[in-house]
């Protein structure tokens, strides 16, 4: 942009602003960071800043409005929290020294996947950047690192779907692509909410070298090379921590799709979205930070491995069986801070003293921590003793060097011990000595000259003053003093010697700075050499503390150890939903069993609203993901197999607010399941086929409950209010009627929320609309219609047979359908089963 009243200044300003077109630059001008035209209007808004403008005199003023320096980190991260990209521009020279315009460069582009400076609200939060490039139709490579933490994963994934649900698992705030990534995935991207940045100019780059040494395919090497360099590109800073990239594959762990892990609200709750009332929540009794992060990772990827699992809960077993050993290892764990997060700061140079004495504090609980495992005497836990190195080198350097309590800034000095470093002692002296120097002078003077309230002051632009009041300057000898400055009602002055004291204390002191500085950097640097040590002693700390978290909440809410079987039989002897539980309380919660044994693969869920079979399905969700995470489970006794994958389509609270659209997803998640789902798989659908016609619906419903009967062959629950599917089970081989009890006292409705064995014999929608508080008069009205509709339905039974010929020939997977309806699988229409359709259809128009 070209504006007419251009100033060297606007020229350098429009220099730098045009390498970085997409985000805010913040233009270092004195104690201020200025914005200027667009970026000054849309600022000031965004952060609630006024207005102005530079030489409104002329024709064009340009818009300005600024932030003052000390404060600018609050509004950086105002903008990058809502999805803007702020450029950091520095004087590079002292504007005092710089001859013409003063030297400016942007040191550094903040964006909301490189931001570390979350505050405590993150500390428990990763925050991943992500890199996405396709390399053929269909394969990804897809890399993530947290700039904060310095971890770096890569994996190549083979389909766009598992790409979106990485990119939402992750959380990620901002992915970096090459421009193999088409459109359409950017679209899908954007929708949610993910910040889509170009990849940058590759630049040789030493980490990147680093980083990659232990990959292996182009594809991760490609995807890393896009990540890094962005990351090098924006942040200008070392980038030390950064840890080799580690390849994952996603299809190591768990599956589950983002919606499954939305709707079983394991970490964020649907209707809050915070983690309140999540399985998180539940589970999180970490004490680090790390721990409270490796937690929400294990969360989010369950194990498949049974070898992993078991060692996992060995360990659980050992700090649950130990609860003295557990209670230590807690009060050693609270003095850990997050080395992690120190790690990076002492590689991207922002640590200071503070920091460092919490890396020191750290690292000297760790000879402690062994102590208390070693006690455990379990062998389960030698491998991790190997890896808690307490990096003694780096706690003695500190506890050598630093104060115990240094400022917050290194600036000042005042960081660096004394007896640390001799030339450092010496100017500490001078400056000690000084002190004592000027008392004696200030004593001495008021001697000579009789003027007892004579005294000796410092500012910062006179340096060292003698002052004296008005009315005592008559007494002053004319010849020593030189007056320096005159106030109100005192006059101030200097004399030869103070002078020379003064050159004296003041070149120690900057001196004395300088030195400390130095010497701080060199430990710093020091520090640097072990950052990967470092790592590996916070990663190890982190699963100690995640599983000592799993060994309180396993006693605090008398969780059991899953026995993992071999084949297909599930048993769960009284579970619970931990987090209904926990809000509902122990003795309101009805535990209930889940039992399949091999050759049973689906239960039918039948059971008025409210009664609790959304509950029962998610209980089952959490309880597998519990048990593949290494925790205890939330029942009396539990075998279950492992399993590869699970899917849900729940309902949710806003889903309810029906239309076609939900509809479409509804059976776009049915889809997924069905088609993805092996004989391993976990399959929830709650109430399928409801967003329609109630025909239509139960037709879809039961084609459904076939094939995965036929085909899959997954464990699954499946719940329904229609009544007709109950049927089913004189057919399916595979399938057991449950229901959930309800009985009726005094005509109202009273849930026993347990499970039973065999069908519900009534839907109870009216007594639900009752206990929903409907009036009176509407509920009767309810119940008439609905006589009479159970009544015609009596004396026209065929009316169901009619809608069944459409199912079998509309029916998607028509092989599929015949072959169930061919050989032993009756449509249920063709049953006979009286007064039931109305009444699930009044069901509906509740
Ligand atoms: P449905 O899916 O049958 O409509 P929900 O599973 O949503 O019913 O359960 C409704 C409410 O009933 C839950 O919010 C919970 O408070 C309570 N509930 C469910 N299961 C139980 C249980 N086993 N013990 C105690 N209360 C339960």
């Amino acid at each position: 942009m070209t504006k007419t009243n251009t100033t060297p200044m606007m020229v350098q300003y429009q220099k730098i602003k045009d390498q970085y077109p997409d985000a805010f630059l913040f233009y270092r001008l004195g104690d201020f960071y200025e914005m200027f035209n667009e970026d000054a209007v849309k600022g000031s808004q965004l952060l609630e800043l006024t207005l102005t403008s530079r030489s409104h005199s002329a024709k064009n003023p340009i818009p300005m409005c600024g932030v003052p320096h000390k404060a600018v980190q609050s509004y950086i991260d105002i903008l990058v929290d809502q999805g803007y990209k702020v450029a950091i521009c520095e004087q590079m020279e002292d504007p005092k020294l710089a001859k013409g315009m003063v030297k400016r460069e942007v040191i550094q582009l903040v964006t909301p996947g490189t931001q570390t400076d979350t505050g405590a609200a993150g500390a428990k939060r990763n925050n991943y950047l992500t890199a996405l490039t396709m390399v053929a139709p269909d394969q990804y490579g897809f890399a993530y690192t947290d700039l904060s933490t310095g971890e770096l994963k890569a994996a190549e994934i083979s389909d766009r779907e598992a790409v979106i649900n990485e990119l939402m698992s992750l959380q990620t705030k901002e992915v970096v692509i090459d421009d193999s990534v088409g459109e359409d995935l950017q679209a899908t991207m954007k929708q949610l909410s993910v910040m889509i940045s170009k990849q940058l100019e590759i630049q040789t780059s030493s980490e990147l070298s680093y980083v990659e040494q232990d990959l292996t395919t182009a594809t991760l090497k490609r995807v890393v090379g896009v990540l890094v360099t962005y990351v090098t590109v924006t942040q200008k800073r070392s980038l030390a921590h950064l840890q080799r990239a580690v390849a994952y594959q996603p299809t190591a762990f768990l599956k589950m799709d983002h919606s499954s892990q939305t709707n079983l609200e394991i970490t964020q709750n649907l209707r809050t979205k915070k983690k309140s009332g999540t399985l998180l929540w539940l589970l999180d009794e970490t004490k680090t930070a790390m721990g409270g992060r490796l937690l929400k990772q294990w969360l989010d990827r369950p194990l498949i491995n049974r070898q992993q699992i078991e060692d996992r809960q060995a360990k659980v077993e050992a700090l649950l069986d130990h609860y003295f050993e557990r209670n230590s290892l807690q009060a050693e764990l609270v003095k850990v801070y997050d080395l992690e997060r120190l790690a990076g700061r002492v590689a991207f140079g922002s640590v200071n003293g503070r920091d460092l004495i919490q890396l020191q504090t750290s690292l000297e609980q760790v000879p402690q921590i062994q102590h208390t495992i070693e006690e455990l005497g379990d062998a389960v836990f030698d491998s991790m003793l190997n890896k808690l190195d307490p990096v003694t080198d780096v706690a003695d350097a500190i506890r050598e060097a630093i104060v115990p309590e240094p400022p917050l800034s290194v600036a000042d000095g005042g960081v660096i011990r004394d007896g640390f470093n001799a030339q450092l002692d010496e100017y500490r002296d001078a400056m000690r000595n000084g002190k004592t120097w000027l008392a004696e002078m200030e004593a001495h003077e008021r001697e000579v000259t009789g003027i007892n309230n004579l005294k000796i002051g410092y500012n910062h632009v006179f340096g060292y003053y003698i002052e004296v009041t008005k009315v005592n300057l008559d007494k002053l000898p004319a010849d020593r003093y030189e007056r320096k400055q005159t106030l109100a009602n005192a006059e101030r002055f200097s004399t030869p010697e103070l002078k020379e004291k003064e050159q004296l204390i003041l070149e120690a002191e900057e001196k004395s700075v300088t030195l400390e500085y130095q010497l701080f950097v060199d430990l710093r640097e020091q520090i640097k050499q072990a950052i990967t040590r470092l790592q590996k002693l916070a990663a190890t700390i982190a699963s100690l503390d995640v599983l000592q978290s799993f060994a309180v909440v396993s006693e605090d809410y008398h969780f059991v150890k899953p026995v993992l079987v071999k084949g297909h039989q599930l048993k769960i002897k009284q579970g619970r939903h931990p987090v209904v539980e926990k809000v509902l309380g122990r003795q309101s919660y009805v535990p209930n069993d889940v039992t399949m044994d091999d050759q049973t693969n689906i239960l039918l869920i039948t059971g008025p609203n409210m009664s609790g079979k959304s509950t029962y399905m998610r209980q089952l969700a959490l309880t597998v993901i519990m048990a593949q995470m290494g925790c205890f489970v939330p029942a009396e006794s539990a075998e279950m197999p492992i399993f590869d994958q699970i899917f849900t389509r729940i309902g949710a609270a806003d889903d309810l607010i029906s239309g076609q659209s939900t509809f479409m997803v509804e059976m776009q998640e049915a889809n997924h399941a069905l088609s993805q789902a092996t004989a391993n798989s976990l399959i929830l659908f709650d109430e399928i086929g409801r967003g329609t016609a109630t025909y239509d619906g139960m037709a879809l419903a039961q084609a459904i409950i076939e094939y995965v009967h036929n085909r899959v062959h997954a464990k699954t629950l499946f719940s329904t209010h229609y009544h007709e599917l109950t049927a089913l089970e004189t057919s399916l081989k595979q399938l057991r009627n449950v229901h959930v009890g309800a009985v009726e006292r005094d005509g109202d409705l009273v849930f026993l929320h347990q499970m039973q064995p065999g069908p519900a014999d009534k839907s109870y929608g009216i007594h639900v609309a009752k206990l929903a508080g409907m009036p009176d008069s509407l509920l009767q009205r309810a119940d008439v219609i609905l006589r009479g509709l159970e009544q015609e339905a009596k004396e026209k039974p065929a009316v169901a047979a009619i809608t069944a010929t459409p199912v079998a020939a509309s029916a998607p997977a028509e092989a599929d359908v015949s072959e169930a309806a061919g050989t032993d699988t009756p449509l249920v229409a063709q049953q006979p089963v009286e007064s039931e359709i109305p009444e699930s259809e009044a069901d509906q128009q509740l």
